[in-house]
């Protein structure tokens, strides 16, 4: 197959990034642009946020601001309106992700309508990528390769492997058979996966007693509407230490509240500067975010919509749900009863408690070196692709073009979405990636205008 005229590009996963960055290039007139979008899940839009199938599952960014378009932030407000005329009271929403999944194939098929034949898509996996003297190559899994003038990686997050020797069970998946309601279950995580599976318990009436097992015990918080705080950019100390960042932040919250505000928008007024922040610290401080600030950063980052988080208080407050700072050590059959072992935080205490179901919901992997997906395991292991310092996606330069090992820059390769995110680290929310989408398409077309 080729696809390897002028104005080719090739955006290896299709889902919000892969169908927003398409999106952003089938903006651009050129008749003579053709944008080949390949996706090995079949659907297109979707990935792993938006395939949701539950409609509690949802979105936790209200609908102004999941717009595909940063200059249109109606876009999907609009969108909505006309697809569910008289249900949503106002913006201030928090829709099904499977509805934000339908309203991206639709963005993706108008962009394709705009110029017909310039939008290709492929239900494939990409297995290898190659750079050639004139753009990549792409393998594809059927065993036929792709010719290209450019390549987008937009892969974005996998799930971490299973824990607990194939008895844990991953919520919703075909060994989530249906349980006594009475049932004491337990859940490893408190994150954003973990809301998920409580929700799908509590939806289908769940009674009994709920564990939810994590190392820091910390859950998300709730939004609230409030505005961001105008924060002006010589108000942050970028470059200070986690320390002092800390503390300037804290006493930010405390002057806003003490004047009747919400450390909320003292979260949201910041959200600017956040790539900015990441950028200024030497890798020595990231590092020191990462393991200790971090969980503590995304439960107030990564906002619940407020029914949801009002839902999981009240269960925490009635003692069905039972938060247990501890560490997951191991897991056995005990019957038809699983026995979990963990250690409480802080403690070499081993602790086993019986359940008759383990949920294991660890969220997502963030080491790129453990990549099960063929296309990162190949790039790093040729090293035409390195992780950044931390290890928490691709190298990439500011251009997001991807770094190779020896340190030389790909003309052809681009990253967008989550694996960008040793560069930026605010980079995993549409909002973010709508920018960085534009970005990328605005810079590549410009260097093939001017080529
Ligand atoms: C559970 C969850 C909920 C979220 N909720 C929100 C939210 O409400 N609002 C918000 O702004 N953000 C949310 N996010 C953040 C999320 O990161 C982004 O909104 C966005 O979904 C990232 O999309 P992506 O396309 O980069 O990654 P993914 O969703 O992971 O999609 C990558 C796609 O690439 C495909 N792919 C991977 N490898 C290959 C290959 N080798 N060949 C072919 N195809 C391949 C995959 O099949 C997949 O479809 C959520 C994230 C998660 C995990």
């Amino acid at each position: 197959m080729t696809n390897s005229g002028r104005q080719s590009i090739t955006i290896i996963g299709g889902g919000a990034s892969g169908v927003l960055l398409a999106a952003h290039l089938l903006r651009h007139p050129d008749p003579n642009l053709r944008v080949t979008l390949i996706e090995r899940q079949g659907r297109f839009g979707q990935g792993l946020a938006y395939s949701a199938r539950h409609r509690n599952h949802r979105v936790n960014v209200p609908a102004l601001g999941m717009s595909a378009f940063a200059d249109d932030p109606e876009h999907f407000w609009r969108w909505l309106q006309h697809k569910e005329p008289g249900r949503h009271a106002s913006p201030w929403t928090f829709v099904p992700r499977r509805l934000y999944g339908a309203y991206l194939e639709d963005v993706l098929r108008e962009a394709g309508e705009r110029l017909p034949g310039r939008l290709v898509v492929l239900s494939e996996e990409v297995e290898a990528l190659h750079e050639t003297p004139k753009g990549v190559e792409i393998a594809l899994g059927n065993g036929t390769s792709l010719a290209s003038r450019w390549a987008i990686l937009a892969v974005g997050h996998e799930t971490q492997p299973l824990r607990g020797k194939g008895i844990a069970v991953r919520a919703g998946s075909d060994s989530d058979t249906a349980l006594d309601p009475e049932a004491h279950v337990m859940i490893l995580g408190s994150g954003l996966s973990m809301v998920d599976a409580w929700v799908s318990l509590s939806d289908a009436g769940h009674a009994g007693p709920i564990t939810v097992v994590s190392r820091n015990g910390l859950v998300p918080r709730g939004h609230r509407d409030v505005a961001p705080l105008d924060i002006a950019a010589d108000d942050v100390p970028f470059g200070a230490s986690l320390n002092d960042l800390t503390a300037w932040f804290r006493a930010l919250v405390t002057k806003t509240e003490s004047r009747g505000g919400d450390w909320r928008s003292v979260v949201d007024g910041l959200r600017p500067y956040n790539q900015r922040l990441w950028q200024s610290w030497p890798v020595r401080e990231k590092r020191q975010f990462l393991r200790h600030a971090r969980p503590w950063w995304n439960i107030h980052r990564h906002r619940l919509p407020p029914d949801l988080h009002a839902g999981l208080v009240k269960a925490i407050e009635a003692g069905q749900v039972q938060l247990v700072a501890a560490e997951f050590v191991d897991i056995e059959r005990a019957g038809k009863a699983v026995r979990a072992i963990i250690r409480p935080r802080g403690t070499k205490r081993r602790e086993i408690v019986e359940v008759a179901r383990v949920y294991d919901c660890g969220g997502v992997t963030v080491d790129v070196r453990a990549s099960a997906n063929p296309v990162i395991r190949q790039l790093i292991q040729s090293g035409a692709a390195r992780p950044d310092a931390m290890r928490i996606g691709l190298d990439v330069d500011e251009n997001c073009a991807l770094i190779a090992a020896d340190g030389s820059v790909s003309p052809r390769v681009r990253v967008v979405g989550p694996l960008t995110r040793g560069r930026y680290f605010e980079i995993e929310a549409i909002p973010d990636i709508r920018l960085q989408c534009r970005a990328v398409a605005d810079n590549i077309m410009a260097g093939e205008a001017a080529s």
